[in-house]
């Protein structure tokens, strides 16, 4: 076949692909990644098919290949097709995701003068004859720096020069990563080393006839750089245009990757009956076939022996030969559960991390590819794994929204794309958690996942003190705010909550605070005239953090100087209102003089501290009080932790977003969990100004049947998920006039669209400003789509610049 289906890295439509020829020169396949040319420009693409002929007249050559051979295979072809039409991306760009680390990549071009036609008549002193005499001087330059000693539309002035012939531009195509393959030469197609032999004296110039010689006597692949050395490198081009000798390609094996040693074996406690019966099921599903048959809801609270199912199912696919992925929400939170995949599979586990190096992150990939791994652990793009035989893939803490990528194309979701990779490669999926997405649990119940479930912490009733896990839940208690302030009490802390924080330390355990907002005070206003400062970029309030005395925003993190004076009636009365985590530090020192208070949210981490330290710092029982936003509500099991404080259960609850009642449920539910994991019973005090909030009750009885079967008439009711689909559409411009009448244009366009045959089961909502209207300087506006036959409603519809798409949006503001 002539000719190669290129999905190109440029923004077209949804599976959108290229006809390209390809030169008789090399060979590619399927898969294979490639230079070609496009428009002007010199770009990346992803060979999709092959085939005779192309889909428009005149074609371009592709340019070269990347790499010498295939990079995805038929698996990451299927699913990237899929994942372009479903979240509506180009194609390369969904296929990139299956791409090594390192390889996506653009051309560098560089500038080099023409000999003898240097002078273009601009004046020496002008400011471009002083930078062509510069690249004349310096022979070569890359064109992005030329381009910036020219006046202002330098790329035209490039491309001017180009065309007369006074420079040359020339594109390097680089090669990305480091080199992994070897060239050999072997006999051409259907030849033997002894028909090469027999190649003696047949008239070919003397050079190629030695080198023929040379790699027939070799009798296997000769080395072409060896080639090269000894003969030249045309002489090898030669021979190969001739047929007498073909290209072979063989990856260079990295030796750096450790190969592992055998399974651990499961530790030798008995399962209970729950968890045996449902590792029983799991193992069935690798032989079933069937729809709904193969995806399991696991749903039990924290220490309910989740993990050992999750373990116990993995072992039963290495055992038939195949290999697991194991997602978590993030790495870094969730030390405990990577080591346990570790400990269980010891040198079988590949953890996929942000912050390994580039080296070790590719040749990790080249490790799993080469089926060196069982397990691959990681966040949501560990989906992606070159793994060669999917067994199963576990998903721990479903919920989670980490699972989605909003805020990049393709904006996809691990969970539903790993729920069609299983399906294609006949494999078993494992969702888990304390409290299953609403949407995942409706599923369950109609059967499409076998729901199983873990109904008791492990060891509860049989009172196994001193283990972890060994406890019942923590019991909750509801503190209602309001009643404080009536009573007088302006603390952030309520009277019960204060006390019990004093009796924990003083008995010599450890208590968490809760609270879901950064800094000290989210509100700085004039007393006088009620301005409030807010960020020049974002339409958000600036948040005061007494750490350095300045204004934070928390959208774009700029900085601001916390003013003396009101800016907008010179006033000096400035109060700060609302509290962060950094007050709660201050309030506990007050409070309880001499403790050892520690603050873990995300300033903490930004500022260079990795998780790892206060975790250890509160294991160690160095910590005696730790105050954080979400990062305290994952994964820290410290059993000498038996006070749990939600100091505000009320941030984000009122966002204007359908599930702000579940994700509350699910946070406090996940901060409640830190108490009361070892042999002292825990405590769980829940602070709110909205005591009857559905969310909150739920939350401090652990009942998540209850908020389900609430939530479920409340979606229901507003034909809101699971019961119809969503887009989210954004369009951002630095004009709020010209933001709002695109916006206004496009679902005018819908309505319009909504109008034609059998599209009307769609609702068009908006437009609307976005919530904050403005983020980094741009305007936002945004469009809902909800119905059930979204695709359809969007086939063929084209996107202007600056609109962002997003299919089942995690968040709709
Ligand atoms: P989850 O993942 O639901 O939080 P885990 O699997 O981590 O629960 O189990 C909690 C604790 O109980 C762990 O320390 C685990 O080793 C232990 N455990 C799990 N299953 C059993 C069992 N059948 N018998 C005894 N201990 C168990
Ligand atoms: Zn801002």
């Amino acid at each position: 076949m002539e000719y190669a289906e290129v999905a190109v890295d440029a923004p077209v439509a949804p599976s959108r692909t290229f006809s390209y020829h390809i030169p008789a020169r090399f060979a590619v396949e399927p898969g294979q990644l490639v230079w070609v040319p496009f428009g002007r420009r010199v770009a990346q693409g992803i060979v999709v098919k092959l085939s005779p002929a192309p889909q428009v007249e005149v074609t371009k050559d592709i340019l070269q290949p990347v790499e010498p051979t295939p990079l995805l295979d038929w698996r990451a072809l299927r699913i990237g097709e899929w994942m372009s039409r479903y979240y509506l991306c180009s194609l390369f760009d969904a296929l990139a995701l299956f791409l090594p680390p390192e390889f996506k990549g653009h051309v560098r071009a560089t500038v080099h003068p023409v000999p003898g036609q240097q002078s273009d008549g601009a004046p020496q002193d002008s400011p471009t004859g002083k930078a062509l005499l510069e690249l004349v001087q310096r022979g070569q330059m890359p064109e992005a720096e030329f381009t910036q000693l020219l006046p202002r539309g330098g790329a035209r002035q490039v491309d001017r020069w180009t065309e007369k012939g006074v420079i040359q531009r020339q594109v390097a195509l680089p090669r990305p990563g480091r080199f992994r393959y070897e060239c050999f030469l072997v006999p051409g197609g259907g030849l033997t080393y002894t028909d090469l032999v027999r190649q003696k004296d047949s008239g070919l110039p003397r050079r190629q006839e030695s080198l023929a010689q040379a790699v027939a006597e070799s009798r296997q692949p000769y080395p072409r750089t060896l080639a090269n050395k000894e003969f030249g490198n045309s002489v090898a081009d030669a021979l190969v245009e001739k047929g007498l000798l073909a290209q072979d390609w063989a990856r260079v094996e990295n030796d750096s990757v450790p190969v592992g040693g055998e399974p651990a074996g499961p530790p030798d406690f008995v399962l209970t009956p729950a968890q045996a019966n449902a590792v029983e099921r799991i193992a069935r599903g690798f032989d079933e076939t069937g729809r709904g048959t193969k995806t399991f809801l696991l749903h039990g609270v924290t220490g309910s022996g989740k993990t050992e199912v999750y373990l116990r199912s993995i072992e039963e696919a290495v055992r038939r030969g195949k290999q697991a992925i194991f997602l978590v929400p993030e790495i870094s939170l969730t030390p405990q559960t990577v080591e346990r995949v570790n400990s269980r599979f010891p040198g079988r586990v590949a953890v996929l991390h942000s912050r390994q190096p580039p080296r070790k992150k590719f040749d990790q990939w080249w490790a799993i590819r080469d089926g060196k791994y069982d397990v691959v652990v990681g966040p949501r793009s560990a989906i992606f794994a070159p793994l060669p035989n999917i067994g199963i893939i576990v998903i721990d803490e479903e919920h989670e929204w980490t699972y989605k990528q909003d805020d990049a194309q393709p904006r996809y979701d691990a969970r539903t794309t790993a729920l069609e990779m299983a399906r294609l490669e006949q494999a078993v999926v494992v969702l888990g958690s304390a409290t299953p997405d609403v949407e995942t649990y409706y599923q369950a119940s109609r059967g499409r996942h076998v729901l199983l479930n873990l109904p008791q912490r492990i060891g509860s009733g049989g009172g196994r003190a001193g283990d972890s896990g060994g406890a019942p839940l923590a019991a909750a208690e509801i503190c209602d705010m309001r009643e404080e302030l009536r009573q007088g009490n302006r603390s952030i802390f309520s009277r019960r909550l204060a006390l019990e924080l004093a009796e924990t330390v003083n008995r010599g355990q450890q208590a968490i605070l809760f609270l879901n907002r950064r800094g000290s005070a989210p509100i700085v206003q004039c007393r006088d005239c009620g301005y409030v400062a807010s960020c020049s970029g974002c339409s958000v309030s600036l948040t005061y953090h007494a750490t350095d005395g300045r204004l934070l925003c928390h959208r774009c993190n700029r900085r601001a100087r916390m003013p003396r004076q009101c800016r907008e009636c010179q006033g000096t009365r400035i109060r700060q209102l609302g509290i962060g985590t950094q007050r709660v530090v201050e309030e506990v020192g007050q409070l309880l003089p001499g403790v050892n208070v520690e603050r873990w949210d995300a300033d903490v981490t930004r500022s260079g501290v990795s998780p790892d330290e206060p975790m250890a710092r509160l294991t160690r029982g160095e910590t005696q009080v730790l105050v954080g936003t979400q990062m305290v509500a994952k994964g820290l099991d410290v059993p000498n932790v038996t006070l749990v404080g939600v100091v505000l259960a009320d941030v984000g609850m009122h966002l204007p977003d359908f599930r702000s009642g579940e994700r509350t449920f699910g946070l406090l539910c996940q901060v409640a969990g830190r108490a009361g994991r070892g042999a002292q019973p825990g405590r769980v005090i829940i602070q709110t100004y909205q005591p009857e909030h559905y969310a909150v009750q739920a939350a401090a009885r652990q009942d998540y049947l209850t908020l389900y079967q609430q939530e479920i008439v409340a979606r229901r009711e507003q034909s809101n998920p699971p019961f119809n689909r969503l887009a989210h559409l954004v369009y951002q411009h630095t004009n709020r006039t010209a933001c709002q009448r695109q916006a206004s244009t496009l679902a005018r366009e819908f309505r319009e669209r909504r109008g034609r045959g059998g599209l009307s089961d769609v609702e068009v909502i908006g437009p609307a400003p976005g919530i904050p209207e403005r983020v980094r300087g741009q305007y936002r506006w945004h469009i809902l789509l909800r119905g059930r036959n979204l695709h359809r409603f969007l086939d063929g519809v084209a996107f202007a610049n600056g609109w962002s798409v997003d299919v089942d949006p995690a968040h709709v503001t």
